[in-house]
């Protein structure tokens, strides 16, 4: 018989409720006993939706964070924690946020960090020399009791020793493999316990094998799962989010109970694993999709299956190929959906369905589950067939676009004298990246436009209204490139998602993103296409108010795809070029309408890396090429800006040069221009607007300050190839702030300039 388990479930609620309940605790509204209820009522929740699985996962759930849950778990403090709330609870959330209630003394927080290439992010674990490990299993042990009550039969979930330590960072020059021993002592004693709760397995996270490991870690991986043998408990070692490649007889051969593999990006890699994998051992195959919403292809995957039951018989298992925290919870919920889009998305609920599906189907023959096959096939079919998802005129697009449309006229050099020529402006130009504050007042007027409460010429009015203001303001300031503010745009790319063909969005399919956080990434479900213009008449109003240049603002194809559940039917690239020919066609309408300064933001170009640093090159250059061809279809006059919100890029500052962007405006205040120091090395070739100041944090950046950050960079770049702007968009600060901040950021280019005789 093939048995059915899941290695994680989403946590939040299909309406979010931990997320408010945790809000609620952190403002002082509410009390722990009414967020603990909340946490333990979702428990039940999920373990019940869970419950037709052979085994669910237990210790998924954490308030905050499963990697700062297994931090507790072996007592694993930092020092700046230590002695100071007693209630663990409140000192978790001061670890997670700086402060857990508004009485208490705030702290500086652990480090969040992007969970492998997923847009989960975790609290770093910190380690130095005064690290101790403790055993703290009651949380985990209670839960398993909890779990036990309702009748499922739980497995503790856990993050295996090395990949934990692998997680963390060394807060001193010390090795974080020196931990190792004491860790596995602990990690020991917890097998131990839960042996003696009559745990039966436990899954034992090991997802660094589908990463390149150097020896070092593969040894420790050896090191460690020897030192755990004959524990008393079986272990399923779990591995997702990639194939194993030259880590996979490594895998095969720990000792180990099981093993699961995703077989939804390392499919080919099960053959081999078959002939390598010892016969004692269980092989898990993680056969649904747990980074996505489309509905799986039961038939394919039996087709696909048999064949492995047969070799395999009870040693088969079968989960998703992830935990499931990264997709939302439950399409049910998703009243306003359309029946047919409807029918062609799985949430984390559909996804243990059609996991049950394929295992009655392997167990019982697939006559015992043939309506639901059926009517699964009928689901596939449509959508492979749907005019909605094909539209022939965006592949014919796509397959003829050629190598002059990724060029522009002329090379940077010649673009740049004519565009001096062209705008005249002044040394160290000013400007910002695009939004300024979203006010109440306009979030309040777009939601009444939503509701259909106000109608559209009186949206427009009160939108003219806010771009108005917002040109004024520039002026007033003293800004040399304007743009209009974005007050129309709730969401830098859910704006452009609705206005074009192929996108289908969702009322709540919400995805954790930290802590309380979520995000709704639309989907793409079909072709892209763009049916109208979608900024113009915003921008070339806002041009019509001011005798200085407004840059019209975009957002970029790679971040328009890597922001989005993606379609499983096609290459990514292909996607990403259909965004880039709509976000070309908007360029190209911005230009004629006699717009001559486009930014095209790629906030989420470095999310898409893949965890291997060998499939780099790969994505850069697809996703570098659809950049080109939505950027390089303009005259030479015509300036292109790029965005992105943060500055490690030195390990890709080559492809971002292949952008070929006139200018690239980058987060760097706050590592204080180091991260510049990329440029001693590489020679940039165009224009560079180095954020001076972090727009996340509302402390208004004295004049010196930028200058001093202005100065730093001009010892790597060029002075004439240097812009000033703020790091990123200002849409979350206040007006106050904001006519500070930009106040001294000019006051600054002004004692710069005053200082520079070439000026
Ligand atoms: N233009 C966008 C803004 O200013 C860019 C946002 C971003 O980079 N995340 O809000
Ligand atoms: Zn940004």
């Amino acid at each position: 018989m093939a048995k059915t388990h899941n290695l994680g479930f989403p946590r939040i609620g299909s309406r979010r409720e931990l997320k408010f309940a945790l809000e609620a605790y952190w403002k002082g509204n509410s009390n722990r006993d009414e967020l603990l209820e909340t946490a333990r009522a979702l428990r039940h929740r999920h373990w019940r939706q869970q419950a037709g699985l052979d085994l669910v996962p237990v210790g998924d759930f954490a308030l905050y964070d499963q990697v700062l849950d297994m931090s507790r778990l072996f007592g694993n403090v930092p020092p700046r924690f230590r002695d100071g709330e007693d209630d663990p609870l409140n000192n978790d959330f001061r670890i997670a946020r700086g402060r857990a209630t508004p009485d208490s003394t705030p702290v500086s927080a652990g480090e969040m960090t992007k969970w492998f290439d997923t847009n989960y992010h975790y609290i770093v674990p910190e380690f130095d020399a005064t690290t101790r490990f403790s055993l703290n299993a009651e949380r985990l042990l209670e839960q398993l009791d909890e779990a036990r009550a309702l009748g499922v039969e739980p497995k503790p979930v856990l993050i295996g020793p090395v990949t934990y330590l692998w997680l963390g960072k060394r807060k001193d020059d010390g090795d974080r493999l020196d931990l190792l021993a004491p860790l596995l002592e602990v990690y020991g004693q917890l097998l131990h316990v839960l042996a003696g709760a009559g745990v039966e397995w436990v899954q034992i996270d090991e997802p660094i094998l589908v990463t390149e490991l150097d020896e070092r870690w593969r040894h420790a991986l050896r090191q460690a799962w020897n030192r755990l043998n004959g524990c008393g408990v079986k272990r399923l070692l779990s591995t997702y989010f990639g194939a194993l490649r030259e880590n996979l007889q490594l895998a095969c051969e720990l000792p180990a109970d099981g093993v699961h593999i995703d077989a939804i990006n390392a499919r080919e890699e099960v053959e081999r694993l078959l002939d390598w994998l010892p016969g004692h051992k269980v092989l898990s195959i993680g056969i649904i999709n747990g980074r996505n919403i489309w509905k799986t292809d039961l038939n394919a995957a039996l087709d696909w299956l048999e064949p492995i039951q047969k070799r395999l018989g009870d040693r088969l298992w079968l989960a998703p190929s992830c935990s499931l925290l990264h997709v939302p919870v439950d399409l049910d919920s998703e009243t306003e959906l359309d029946e047919e889009a409807r029918n062609w998305l799985a949430f984390a609920v559909q996804k243990l369905d059609e996991l049950q599906t394929l295992a009655n189907a392997l167990n019982q023959g697939r006559e015992a589950v043939a309506s639901k096959l059926e009517s699964n096939a009928q689901a596939i079919r449509t959508r492979r067939e749907s005019s909605r998802v094909h539209n022939p005129e965006v592949k014919q697009r796509v397959a003829a676009i050629n190598t002059d449309m990724e060029q522009r006229r002329s090379p940077y050099p010649r673009r740049e004298a004519i565009q001096s020529q062209h705008f005249g402006l002044p040394l160290y130009p000013t400007t910002t990246i695009g939004s300024f504050p979203q006010t109440a007042e306009i979030r309040h007027t777009r939601r009444r436009f939503r509701d259909g409460e106000i109608d559209a010429r009186h949206y427009q009015q009160a939108m003219r209204a806010e771009i108005a203001h917002c040109i004024q303001e520039q002026e007033k300031l003293g800004l040399d490139v304007l743009v209009h503010g974005e007050p129309e745009r709730n969401d830098m790319v859910e704006y452009f998602g609705q206005q074009l063909d192929g996108y289908l969005f969702t009322r709540f399919g919400w995805v954790q993103s930290y802590g309380s956080r979520c995000v709704k990434p639309p989907i793409i479900l079909g072709d892209v296409r763009r049916p109208a213009p979608m900024t113009i008449d915003w921008i070339r109003y806002a041009r019509s108010l001011t005798d200085k240049p407004v840059k019209g603002m975009l957002t970029g194809p790679v971040t328009m795809l890597n922001w989005s559940f993606a379609r499983d039917d096609q290459p990514r690239s292909t996607t990403c070029l259909q965004l880039a020919l709509a976000i070309r066609d908007e360029v190209r309408d911005l230009e004629a309408n006699g717009i001559d300064i486009i930014q095209i933001d790629e906030a989420a170009l470095r999310e898409g890396l893949p965890l291997r640093r060998s499939e780099w090159p790969d994505y850069l250059e697809w996703a570098i090429r659809a950049f080109r061809i939505a950027a390089n279809g303009v005259a030479d006059e015509t300036q292109i800006h790029t965005h992105m919100c943060y500055s490690e890029f030195n390990d890709i500052i080559e492809a971002i040069a292949a952008m070929d962007a006139d200018v690239i405006t980058i987060e760097t205040s706050r590592s204080d221009m180091e991260l510049l120091d990329v440029f001693d090395a590489f020679d940039y070739p165009n224009q560079i607007g180095p954020g001076v100041y972090d727009i996340h944090s509302p402390n208004i950046p004295d004049t010196t300050q930028i200058v001093d950050l202005m100065r730093k960079a001009s010892q790597r770049i060029p002075a004439e190839r240097l812009w000033i702007n703020p790091d990123c968009g200002l849409k979350t600060r206040d007006w106050k702030e904001v006519r500070a901040a930009l106040g001294n950021m000019i006051a600054a280019r002004k004692v710069l300039v005053a200082g520079d005789p070439s000026a």
